[in-house]
This record gives C-alpha cells, structure tokens and sequence, in this order.
C-alpha cells in the first residue's frame, strides 16, 4: 500500500525535504504531499540503505533488476520528471580510453554514429550506457555504488549524470555559446537572488468547526514566545518555527485579505487549511470555503477536527462528503490529505505542521530579494500619533525603512517598520508580516503594496507621501511648520475653525495658515497647496470637478471634515506627533548600607536596607556621606536573598553594585531615582 510522503520520511528517519530531493534524485517530481507509490517506497527505501555501506561489486545484476521495468507509471499524485530548460547545459565528451572491463561491450559503431556530446538534462541509465559505450548493467551497478538504485529507463538527475561522467572520464564541456546566449535572453526576466520564502497559510472552513481554536493552539504551543517579548504587536499574522521549517498563518479564519484577494487579482495564502468538523461533516460555508480556496488555486489540506468526540461513522460521513466535493482523502485513492485533529487537545497538530510545511517545500516558494520589494495589504488601521498604518507581507524583496511605495490608491514612504515583537526593525525579508506606517492615506486589506522611487511617485500621476504621513513620522526633534489652507462652506463656519485654530498650541511645532476661504476647493486651492506645501482642510465643502482631477497631479492632501471639534482635533494631532517626550529624574527610594562586600570578581558590593520607597534595577542613585554627597551612577545589579530581582521595597534587605562608584562605607546613605515623562 503507498504510503504518505510525511510518514515514509518518519520512518527513514530524514526530513521531508531531504526525502523530496531523493526522490528528485531518483527521476520523481512530486506534485502532491499525499502518497508515493509503492514501487517509489522500495526504490527510496532500498537506495536509502544503501546509502552508508558500499556494496561489494557483484558481476550479476544488482537486486533491483527483479522489480525491473519499474519507471514509474504516471499517476495522478507522482509523475516522473519532466525535461526542464536548463540554464546551464553541459556536454560530455570522451576525453580518454577507459581501462577495459571483461564485462565491457564496446559499441564502436554506435559511438562513432552518435558523437559523445550530449548535454545533461535528465537522462535515463540506457541513454548514459549508450554515449559512455557502457553495459546497462554496469551502469546501474556504478550509480549503486554510488548509493542510487535506478533502473533502465529510469531518469538520471543531473547531478549523478554528471557523476558518472566523471567516473567514467568523459570530459564534461559547456554548451555552445549560440545556444548559451538564447538561455541568457531567457533568463533575464528571472534574475536576482532567488531565497527560499516560508509559505503563508490560511485557516478556513464553516463557523464553529474550531478554526479559532487551532489557529490559537497554533499560537500558544509554537510562537516563539520564549523569544523576548513574545508578540506583542498584533499583525494579523504570526510566524510559526517547527523543526521542519517556519510557516506563517493568517490568525484570522477565512482572512478578509484572503477573502478579497481573488478580486484584486493577488495571492495571499499560499496554502489552506480546511477545517472541517468531523461531527458535523461539509457544511454550506465549508462548500464556499473550497470553491474559493481552489479558485485561489492554493492547495488544500483538510484538517478534520474534534475527533476526541466524533464517532467513526462520523468521520467517515465527513470524508464522503469531502468526496463529492472534489477532495477525496487519500486513503480514498484520491490526493487530499486528511488529518485527524483535535484542536482542542492538540492532537494530530504536529502532524499537521509537518504536513504543511512539505507541502510548502513541494511548491518551492521561492522569492527574488534583489527587486524591489512587492506584497499586499494584510490589514489597517488608524494609530494615533502614527497615522494611518497596515501590515504588509511582500512576497519579494527586502522592505527597508525610508523605501516609497504605492498601496491601492496610498502612496507614502516608510518610516517604521515594526516586527510581531513590537520591535522597530530597518528591514524585513519576504513572507514576514511587518506592520509600516508612513501612509498617505489608509490602504485595504487586499491591496497591492510596491516599493517605487521618489520620481515615480512624483511623476507617475501618483499621489506623493501625504503631508500628514510625513509630518505624522518626524521623530520631533526639529521645529516644524504645518502649513494649512481652510475652505469652509460660510463664513462664519471660516472664522469658527480659524478661532478654533488659533487657540491651539504647541511647544515643537508651529501652525501657518496661509489662506481661510468659503466655497468648494478650487484649482486655484490646489495650486496654492501644492507651492506652499500646505494641507487642505475642508469644512463641509466639496472638491470641484477641475481641482479634482489636480489633487492627485500635484500630490496635495485634502480632508474633510463635517464637524469643527473633530478638525481641530485633527489638526492638534499633528501637532503633537513625534513630541520629543521630556524625561525628569524622580526619588522614589532611599537606603541605608549595613554592609561592605568585596567580591572577587565582582566588585565592591552594598548591603542595604531600604528605608523609603523603593530601589529599583537600572536606578539612578546619588551616595550621601552625612552631608556630603560621595559619589553617583546607576545600579547594576539588584539582589534580594541572592537572587536578581527588578525592585526592592521599603523594609528589605538587598544588594547591589554601582556602576561608577565603589568606595562604600557602613552608613551611607544611598538615594533611588527613575526617570520619568514629565
Ligand atoms: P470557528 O468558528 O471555526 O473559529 O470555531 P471555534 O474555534 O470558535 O470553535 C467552536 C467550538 O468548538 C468551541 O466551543 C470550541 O471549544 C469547540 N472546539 C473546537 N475544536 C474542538 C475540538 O477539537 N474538540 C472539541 N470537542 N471541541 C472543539
């Protein structure tokens, strides 16, 4: 009976990817993670053995002829390599008699026919004995020596061709330029470096059948939470490390981008998992979930859940039902891979992320890091005092701090980029969820999001970053004027907001308004905004057709607004973005030391106990000498009963060293401080 690629590696103790590649090596592409035919098994088996001892050499044919002919039929779940263009073809010519066996019949004639120039695409063993004027035979003993068992026509990888040629002394030349330079042409489009990516999974399947509950198992068993911090940053993604390799899930079942992503002509996922509640079988948005999971052209693995409580003729009924709606499990003969699971008690998961995860190494996900960075739009969102912000997965290149881009109709310039961590990172590779701020305006979920340049932001008829992006992402360190230009729709509405203005007051930023007018926004608004660098606020008023079409040429920022509280709001907010946050020095602990240690290799360390308040690590701390202040610097490390704590209270006993200062005596006096916002 064939059995599962997953379990077959298990059993040979290699990874999947390594059990991939073998069978690669041995002429198979696999198409599907679902089964490798028996006679596929024996071969891997046998070779995979055969692997560590060398077989002493025998004259009679190698034990593998018994299952000869044995090339692989095309089925539907394994097919025998295909031919692929090759970038680089080589050929082999003979390049010095080769010692005569007894066995060896030698085939003049043929080899004067065909000239031994051949290039090594896969070949079968016959084409290889026939251009090295070998026996069939003695060539399969060779590639047994070399740990592969192959059969007659049976297709040779490249790379044990190449071996043979070696073995053989034939002279390996590359191909003719000519030909060269077509495959150069060809492969320009594909240039870069290519890396592999982690693959993007979507949970989906009808409410109920427990996809919250596996993509929070997921969550809390496999997210690196022991890394510092855990996630702290919610993306709407999260990374998942398995021994096998990583993944990335969507934590939201049946994701919107995912949802949307047809529409937009953009892959999210790259695989789906389907969950299907095994008490309950397919039902109505379990049909959709799969009409839309193979109209995304994405493989499906179905995950069939809560098994810790339904009966085996339910299971059965659920996979019947699978059946008639294209999936037929496996063990059904089809290539659906069902996994029994219970989300609840985590069973069968392991199994499951293993599952995806060759699934994955199947599809070769490869990205290119050498173009500028492309994805979509997971999710978005308002953050106060960042502006409009979205997590963003590329599928190629590095994403950098400071890269412009385009999202839908948002254009903008990154300036932050933060990780599931809550960490601000300057560059993130391909398939990693990453939250970016520096939006023009706020993209949606699904939407295309491209790297460009400066120039073509200015000059493609795309909008530039929005002054409110820009003004939002200044870290606050400079003094900075926000222009703005005011159209109410009359004029007492003009002079409510222009008071309403006037009272607003900032100590990093200044606000200039260089025109309050009544009316619609007109091109002559426009123009004076875009020379001015000012944003355009308007008040219950709408944009003439003409400005409209010049928003968008000259790249300048409107708002609306139909409610003055909620623009002046606004405007307050981007005063306040990136307000430098001033720090003061507060006593919140004072100690008494009672003892001197001298620690070898250490250093000199107090004994204290804390009289007020607190004592904290990192402190800053000023050490009195009755009236005499002695010494300063911060504390190194906290004890209390020998163990590193992060504070210690009125009443306890602790130790600790001072970085800068060691020449305590018994009675010093020793003052806590912390820095605070002021
Ligand atoms: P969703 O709507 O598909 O996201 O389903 P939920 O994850 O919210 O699960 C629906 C209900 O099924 C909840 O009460 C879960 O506790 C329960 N559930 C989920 N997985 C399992 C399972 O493996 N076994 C059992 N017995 N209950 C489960």
């Amino acid at each position: 009976m064939a059995v599962r690629v997953y379990e077959l590696s298990k059993k040979l103790g290699i990874s999947n990817k390594e059990l991939v590649d073998l069978l690669k090596e041995h002429g198979y592409t696999l198409t599907s993670i679902a089964v490798v035919p028996d006679e596929a098994v024996k071969l891997i088996e046998t070779s995979h053995e055969k692997k560590a001892p060398v077989q002493p050499e025998k004259r009679e044919n190698p034990p593998v002829r018994a299952s000869e002919p044995s090339q692989p039929e095309p089925q539907k779940v394994i097919a025998p390599k295909k031919e692929e263009p090759k970038t680089l073809q080589i050929a082999i010519k003979h390049a010095a008699p080769r010692p005569a066996t007894k066995s060896q019949q030698p085939q003049p004639q043929e080899a004067e026919a065909h000239p031994a120039e051949i290039s090594i695409v896969p070949m079968t063993v016959a084409d290889i004995a026939h251009k090295a004027r070998k026996q069939v035979s003695e060539v399969m003993l060779t590639l047994l020596k070399m740990g592969v068992v192959a059969t007659k026509n049976q297709m040779l990888a490249e790379k044990n061709v190449a071996e043979l040629a070696r073995q053989y002394g034939l002279t390996v030349v590359t191909k003719a330029p000519v030909q060269a330079k077509e495959e150069k042409t060809a492969q320009v489009q594909e240039a870069g470096q290519w890396e592999s990516r982690m693959p993007v999974v979507v949970v989906i399947g009808h409410v109920d059948h427990g996809k919250t509950t596996l993509l929070d198992f997921i969550r809390k068993t496999r997210v690196a939470a022991k890394e510092k911090g855990g996630i702290t940053q919610h993306l709407g993604a999260y990374e998942v490390k398995t021994e096998k390799g990583n993944l990335v899930f969507l934590d939201t079942p049946g994701h919107e981008a995912f949802t949307l992503m047809r529409a937009r002509g953009i892959k999210v996922a790259d695989i789906a998992i389907l969950v299907v509640a095994a008490d309950d079988g397919v039902m109505p948005q379990t049909v959709d979930a799969i009409k839309r999971a193979k109209l995304a052209e994405i493989p499906i693995i179905v995950a069939l859940n809560k098994i810790d409580k339904a009966t085996p003729a339910q299971i059965e009924t659920a996979k019947r039902q699978l059946a008639q709606h294209d999936l037929t499990p496996e063990e059904w003969g089809g290539d659906t891979v069902c996994l029994p699971i219970s989300a609840k008690l985590g069973t069968g998961i392991d199994e499951l992320l293993d599952v995806i995860v060759l699934q994955s190494q199947l599809m070769d996900l490869k990205a290119n890091i050498s173009i500028p960075a492309r994805g979509f739009v997971l999710e978005s969102t308002v953050e106060k005092g960042r502006g409009p912000v979205a997590t963003v997965i590329c599928q190629h290149g590095i994403l950098k701090v400071g890269d412009y881009f385009t999202a839908g109709n948002a254009t903008g310039r990154i300036s932050s980029l933060v990780n599931s961590a809550g960490k601000r990172i300057q560059e993130v590779p391909p398939s990693v969820p990453v939250l970016v701020a520096g939006f023009s305006e706020l993209p949606h979920a699904g939407d295309a999001f491209e790297v460009t340049t400066q120039q073509a932001i200015r000059k493609g008829g795309v909008k530039a970053p929005s002054k409110t992006a820009e003004i939002m992402s200044k870290t606050g360190t400079e003094e900075s004027e926000i222009a703005l230009i005011v159209k109410a729709d009359n004029a007492s509405s003009r002079e409510a907001v222009a008071h309403g203005l006037s009272q607003l007051k900032s100590s990093h930023r200044t606000l200039s308004l260089v025109y309050t007018g009544v009316g619609d926004i007109s091109e002559s608004d426009i123009i004076l905004a875009a020379d001015t660098g000012a944003i355009i606020y308007g008040f219950h008023v709408k944009v003439q057709p003409h400005a409209a079409d010049l928003v968008h040429k000259k790249g300048v920022e409107i708002k609306s607004f139909d409610i003055i509280y909620k623009l002046i709001e606004d405007v307050e907010q981007l005063l306040e973005a990136g307000k430098p946050v001033k720090m003061v020095s507060k006593k919140i602990g004072e100690a008494i030391v009672l003892k001197v240690f001298d620690i070898k290799g250490l250093g000199i360390i107090a004994g204290a106990q804390v009289k007020t308040g607190r004592f904290i690590r990192d402190g800053k701390v000023i050490i009195w000498r009755g009236k005499h202040k002695v010494g300063e610097g911060s504390i190194k490390g906290l004890q209390r009963d020998r163990k590193p704590v992060k504070e210690v209270h009125t009443g306890f006993e602790c130790a600790f060293l001072v970085d800068g200062f060691d020449a305590w005596e018994v009675d010093d006096r020793v003052e806590c401080f912390q820095e605070v916002p002021a």
